[in-house]
């Protein structure tokens, strides 16, 4: 997988769940937002973690894991997004060098088997609003072929990326 270091099937009710979850976030906002912002939504999602560590859905997280990382764990062809960055803290750790929020353990992406990454946020935004974040927005999809190619991902492709979900924390 090349990655950018510095620079900031199935059944048919699992085609439904992933149809209706892009369907129903297709909501126009067309800017891109600052970098005040990103931290803005770094916070809230901060607090959708609440007292309790919730996290988001496996599908959701699948989504994410997608947009950020692309599909070579599962032996296809679409590239990791240009803004994921690896951790100059750990090398094996990636963050998003987009959204203003740095590199440490609390910002990055993926984390060691079931601790809390930022994935993991139920309510989490991406600067390019990309599928599976609370921002998504797909009205840029012709200009942006990798959210073009995941929007039209087959959902069963999308259930064979790995990820995982502390069910206690
Ligand atoms: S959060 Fe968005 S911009 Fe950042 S690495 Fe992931 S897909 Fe790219």
């Amino acid at each position: 997988m090349s990655i950018h270091r510095k620079s900031c099937n199935c059944n048919c009710s699992k085609k439904e769940s992933y149809n209706s979850r892009f369907s129903s976030k297709m909501r126009s906002v067309k800017k891109m937002p600052s970098k005040l912002t990103m931290i803005q939504s770094f916070a809230r999602s901060l607090a959708s973690r609440g007292l309790t560590n919730k996290k988001t859905d496996i599908p959701t997280k699948q989504l994410r894991v997608l947009s950020c990382f692309g599909d070579s764990s599962i032996g296809g062809s679409l590239g990791p997004c240009e803004h994921l960055t690896t951790s100059e803290v750990d090398g094996e750790k990636f963050y998003c060098g987009k959204c203003g929020c740095g590199d440490k353990k609390s910002t990055w992406l993926q984390a060691e088997s079931d601790e809390y990454s930022k994935l993991d946020y139920p309510s989490l935004a991406c600067p390019l609003r990309m599928p599976g974040f609370s921002n998504y927005d797909g009205s840029d999809c012709k200009e942006n072929i990798r959210k073009n190619i995941i929007e039209n991902y087959a959902p069963i492709k999308i259930t064979e990326l790995t990820v995982k979900i502390a069910e206690k924390d």
